[in-house]
């Protein structure tokens, strides 16, 4: 069987299964068992595949269907243009979650520090705190985590891009492991309500149910971080945590009884859902 053989027979196959992306997954997955570019896979099209790589594909291909997600397949995944290795230990970064490290990088900007604290709760892979480390050099970042095994994760990945020094790796809930007087605070917490929680996709739940069961409204943990976070935020200073589309009002809310002289404002990802919130902390005028 030559490689254009095999990418056929498996995006048929994964297409049964609903896959809309069937025919990139077929790509992914062969040029994962083969450690090949996507224009190596181009020119080798006529080529044929050892009987070894025909069966590591086909056995890729069954987890697939059994719902893996596909990062865990492959042990990576792209996030903020930068590639992160995952597994079943920590949240896979999504596209959405890209609008935080944004408006992180927006904000720090026009803060005008000379050095820039920033904080990243529950931090999984560590997505956020890498890409905000890279894009934002003059901060330092301390990245927590109740998950030992994440935080393993997040440590491979600060190394890979070079940002050992600059991210601090800590154990432990919330803010509990930070007296640092914080700059940037951000955050992607567990925020799913407990009542959709069994409504997920069915790859959705072989993720951590840590990073993502978020109690009964889904608002439990965002109320005790902005609670925790009233202490140790700089008189100038930001606040962002992602939340789900349905929670902009609620988490507003909860946010200006918090930070009553903070600035609030919902903001929406790029399909126009309400994705994070935004408090902008100015108490030095
Ligand atoms: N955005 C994720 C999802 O909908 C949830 C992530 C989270 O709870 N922080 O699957």
């Amino acid at each position: 069987m030559n490689v254009k053989e095999n990418l056929h027979i498996t995006s048929q196959e994964l297409m049964k299964t609903g896959s809309p992306d069937a025919k990139l997954e077929a790509e992914v997955l062969l040029r994962h068992v083969l450690k090949i570019d996507r224009a190596t896979m181009f020119r080798d099209l006529e080529e044929n595949l050892s009987e070894d790589n025909v069966t590591n594909i086909a056995s890729l291909v069954n987890r697939r269907i059994q719902k893996e997600p596909l990062a865990y397949i492959t042990g990576i995944k792209e996030f903020y243009g930068l590639m992160f290795e995952v597994s079943e230990g920590v949240l896979i970064p999504r596209p959405e979650t890209e609008l935080l490290v944004e408006t992180a990088i927006t904000k720090a900007k026009l803060l005008k520090k000379n050095e820039i604290n920033i904080v990243d709760v529950g931090t999984g892979s560590g997505a956020i705190a890498v890409s905000l480390a890279v894009n934002i050099p003059n901060s330092n970042v301390i990245a927590i985590d109740l998950s030992k095994s994440a935080l393993e994760i997040a440590d491979e990945n600060r190394r890979t891009h070079g940002m050992y020094s600059r991210i601090k790796l800590r154990l432990g809930n919330l803010l509990e492991p930070v007296t640092e007087n914080i700059d940037i605070l951000v955050s992607n917490p567990p925020y799913i309500r407990k009542d959709r929680l069994h409504s997920l996709q069915e790859e959705v739940l072989k993720e951590p149910m840590l990073a993502l069961d978020g109690g009964e409204d889904g608002l439990r943990l965002i109320a005790e971080l902005l609670t925790q976070a009233r202490e140790r935020m700089d008189s100038t200073s930001i606040i962002l945590f992602e939340i789900d589309s349905d929670q902009g009002i609620e988490a507003s809310k909860i946010s200006k009884n918090t930070f009553p002289l903070g600035d609030v404002t919902v903001l929406k990802d790029l399909n126009n859902d309400d994705r994070a919130v935004l408090i902008e902390l100015n108490t030095s005028i």
